[in-house]
C-alpha cells in the first residue's frame, strides 16, 4: 500500500531523512521507532503530504505523492487520519463539534454528520462525553475523541505520532487496545511513530528503527525481539 524508495529530505544543510526505503502492506500496523530527532515525524509528514521530499519515491496505492496537484493532494489527505501526542482540539467547541469538524469542512449534511459522530463515539467509547468541552476530559478521553475525529472521513490509513507518549501506562494500554481493535474491525492501516519499544511490541507487526534519519533495522517485530540484532539491542539499551 505504501512504497517508499530511497526517500531523502533535507532542511537547508541538514539531511533529516537519508535513503529511507520501506514497504507497508494494507491492514498492517507498522511501527517507526527511534530516539527524539531521528526523523520519525518528518517521515510521517512526508507520507501525509504535509512535507515535500528532496529525492526518492513515495507511492501510496501506486500514486506518487509528489506529483499531486493541490486538489488531488486535498483528496489524498482526506484518506489519511492523524493523531498526535498532545491531542489538539478546538477548545471552544464541544467534543461533538470537534469530531464533526472535518465532515463540516467537506460539506456533509447535518443528519449524516450526526449519525457518523454517534457511531464514531460508540467505537471509541465516549458516547457520554459528546456535549462536553475537550478540556473537561481526561487525557485518555481526549485521545479517544481525537481518534474519532481522525476516523471521521473513513480513512484507509491512520498515522499516529507518539499518540500515547503523554499518557500513563494503564491509559496507554487502553488506547493501544483501541487502535488494535480499529485496525482489526475497520481494516485501517496504521503507522505508529513512537520512541517506546514497548508500544511497538504490544501492537505492531512490522517495525523500522530510525537513527539519524536512516533505517538501521527493519523487520518482523516478534523476530527482532527474538534475534535482537545489534542496532536493535543498542536502542533497547538506551531507552529511557
Ligand atoms: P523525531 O520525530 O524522530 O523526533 P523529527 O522528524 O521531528 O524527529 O526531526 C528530525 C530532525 O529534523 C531534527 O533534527 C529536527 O530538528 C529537524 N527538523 C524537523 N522539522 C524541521 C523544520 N521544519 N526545519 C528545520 N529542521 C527541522
Ligand atoms: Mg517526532
Amino acid at each position: 500500500m505504501i512504497e517508499i524508495t530511497n526517500l531523502q529530505k533535507t532542511f537547508g544543510e541538514l539531511e533529516v531523512l537519508k535513503n529511507i526505503s520501506l514497504n507497508i502492506m494494507d491492514h498492517e500496523i507498522y511501527g517507526l521507532v527511534g530516539k527524539s530527532g531521528a526523523g520519525k515525524s518528518t517521515l510521517l509528514r512526508c507520507i501525509n503530504g504535509l512535507e515535500t521530499y528532496s529525492a526518492g519515491k513515495l507511492l501510496v496505492n501506486g500514486i506518487e505523492i509528489k506529483g499531486l496537484n493541490k486538489k488531488e493532494l486535498r483528496l489524498y489527505r482526506k484518506n489519511i487520519g492523524m493523531i498526535f501526542q498532545d491531542f489538539p482540539m478546538l477548545s471552544r467547541k464541544t467534543v461533538y463539534e470537534n469530531i464533526a469538524y472535518p465532515m463540516k469542512c467537506w460539506k456533509y449534511g447535518k443528519d449524516d454528520i450526526e449519525k457518523r459522530v454517534k457511531e464514531l463515539a460508540g467505537i471509541v467509547g465516549i458516547t457520554d462525553k459528546l456535549e462536553q468541552k475537550p478540556d473537561t476530559l481526561s487525557g485518555g478521553q481526549k485521545q479517544r475523541a481525537a481518534i474519532a475525529r481522525a476516523l471521521s472521513m473513513n480513512p484507509e490509513i491512520l498515522l499516529s505520532d507518539e499518540a500515547t507518549s503523554a499518557l500513563d501506562p494503564v491509559t496507554t494500554k487502553s488506547i493501544l487496545d483501541l487502535l488494535k481493535d480499529i485496525n482489526e474491525k475497520l481494516g485501517i492501516t496504521i503507522i505508529m511513530v513512537t520512541h517506546q519499544m514497548e508500544v511497538v511490541r504490544s501492537v505492531c507487526q512490522k517495525v523500522s528503527l530510525l537513527e539519524n534519519g536512516k533505517i538501521v533495522e527493519s523487520g518482523d517485530v516478534q523476530e527482532l525481539f527474538l534475534k535482537q540484532p545489534e542496532a536493535f539491542r543498542r536502542f533497547l539499551g538506551n531507552e529511557e
